[in-house]
């Protein structure tokens, strides 16, 4: 069986540790929030990662395609997981503003609103006003004088990193957002006290006016002229835009803006060819772990860091599972990374994503000739290959005659093979009837035409036409370490988080 990188040892210790450790009470059922159920250990730090878009179909094919059916990511490796349910107030599948404001606030709302409460709705078109804004797990963070930071692939601006230091009605303004945590603007979020510690991702774009050029030579949006890369560093910020940047950071650069991108960072499976250099989620991971780390100590207190992988989503929008793929590989090694440096005797990791897709795992797929436990007698061409296409998970889907042994592509009614990935709606929908995916030329990423299923480029098949493939209302999986994590069971709304984090740092 093949295991991701991860340190079996502090785990192995921190099993036994909290198997002495006060038992916690149990709620009664529908009662997950009772304060009985928060009594434990007590947290230093907090990591919450997000796989943007990363539903349980999601992590299971990364899983096939990092390490086998059989094997282990580092995050199927963590001792405590939950069912989160995601539905947002207004809509029984969410996006993700309603979601991570629900995850950082413990408060759900509505589509596109971030940090308010469930009587405040998109862009205020009741004109009721949008009350009071809701206390973000960073915010109270902050008020105890611990260092945070907020990390993502996507645009820094962007709804799920978004969601841990703005109160915004409309996630898609993303010029007011970058002022919200700009110190010196007269919109400045007042609870981040002096400002974010950490911020990391794309989106140099909204820091940018839209009559100048910015570092790669792309124009920026904003339509204030205001450049508010020099206004972070007039409010003391170190600001760097690539990877020569990006490596000189130390605990005393802090606070830290880093603006990899115009918009959104990098696919993984691109970024070797960004023109700036772009650092990877991982490598943004433990930069900003070292910096907090390193700044904390000197201190009393310590760290609330939020590191998302944003692209996942954007992978699965596009009907494009490879890169949905190398993503959630990417994030499975940042969270690799981060529980080999911290002491998971005092650091709580949680791992959860804001929402599904509607990606599937079809057909009843044989395994690759190589993985099988017995020899089968005959085969197809191009059977022998399945391995090299993820463990099979890009491949077609192959059978086998249980008669003769014989193992064969799966036929559709008409005779058609058929992949093992797609997609109920988006744009990999055939408009013309189904053709052998081998040979299919449908334009993919980038308007590629690929070269078979397995092929980067190419978009899973797509039962609906939809320009953009939709979110799925499914629960998705939350993983745990460390202190606390053992609150994380059962089915929860994933308000839950929340509760988890600030019970574990022992915030009231
Ligand atoms: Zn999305």
């Amino acid at each position: 069986m093949r295991v991701r990188g991860w340190k079996g040892a502090i785990l192995t210790a921190v099993l036994i540790a909290s198997g002495g450790a006060a038992t916690v009470a149990r709620g009664g059922f529908g009662d997950r929030d009772q304060d009985a159920r928060y009594t434990g250990r007590r947290a230093r730090n907090v990591i919450f990662f997000i796989g943007d878009g990363m539903g349980v179909s999601t992590v299971t094919a990364a899983r096939v395609f990092s390490v086998g059916v059989d094997g282990q990511l580092v995050m199927d490796q963590f001792p405590h997981t939950a069912l989160s349910r995601t539905y947002a107030s207004d809509s029984i599948t969410p996006d993700s503003a309603p979601t991570m404001s629900a995850m950082m606030t413990g408060v759900n709302t509505n589509q596109s609103v971030i940090g308010f409460g469930e009587s405040t709705e998109a862009n205020d078109f009741n004109n009721d006003g949008d009350g009071d804004a809701q206390w973000t797990l960073l915010e109270l963070a902050k008020r105890r004088g611990m260092r945070v930071g907020a990390v993502s692939t996507a645009t820094i601006t962007h709804a799920t990193p978004a969601a841990t230091y703005a109160h915004i009605n409309q996630r898609n303004n993303e010029n007011d957002i970058a002022l919200q945590a700009l110190p010196t603007d007269g919109t400045f979020n007042n609870r981040l006290g002096r400002g974010v510690d950490i911020l990391m991702g794309g989106g140099r774009r909204f820091f940018v006016p839209n009559s100048v050029m910015d570092e790669e030579g792309v124009r920026g949006a904003r339509t204030d002229s205001r450049d508010l890369r020099s206004e972070f560093q007039g409010a003391g910020y170190r600001y760097v835009w690539n990877t020569a940047g990006f490596s000189s950071l130390t605990p005393a650069s802090l606070p830290v803006l880093g603006l990899f991108e115009s918009s959104h960072m990098e696919y993984e499976f691109d970024r070797p060819t960004d023109l700036g250099g772009e650092p990877s989620l991982k490598d943004m991971t433990v930069k900003a772990i070292q910096l907090l780390e390193g700044a904390s100590r000197r201190g009393s207190e310590g760290y609330f860091l939020h590191v998302e992988a944003g692209r996942i989503d954007h992978a699965h929008h596009a009907g494009n599972a490879y890169r949905a793929m190398t993503d959630t590989q990417e994030l499975d090694e940042a969270i690799g990374a981060a529980a080999q440096m911290v002491d998971l005797r005092d650091t709580l990791i949680i791992v959860s994503a804001d929402h599904s897709h509607v990606f599937n795992i079809a057909g009843y797929p044989l395994r690759p000739l190589q993985e099988l436990p017995y020899a089968v007698r005959s085969h197809e061409p191009g059977y022998e290959n399945a391995a090299a296409a993820g463990h099979g998970i890009l491949d077609l889907v192959w059978d086998i005659d249980q008669s003769t042994g014989h193992v064969f592509a799966a036929p559709d009614r008409n005779g058609v093979p058929y992949t093992v990935l797609g997609y109920h709606n988006g744009p990999g929908y055939r408009a013309a009837s189904r053709v052998d995916p081998r040979t299919d030329v449908f334009r993919g990423f980038g308007g590629v035409v690929p070269t078979g299923p397995s092929h980067p480029a190419y978009f899973q098949e797509a039962a609906v036409p939809l320009g953009s493939e939709t979110h799925a209302g499914e629960d998705v999986t939350i993983y745990a370490i460390g202190p606390g994590a053992d609150l994380v069971d059962g089915t929860v709304k994933n308000t839950h988080i929340f509760q988890v984090m600030k019970r574990a740092l022992g915030i009231h």
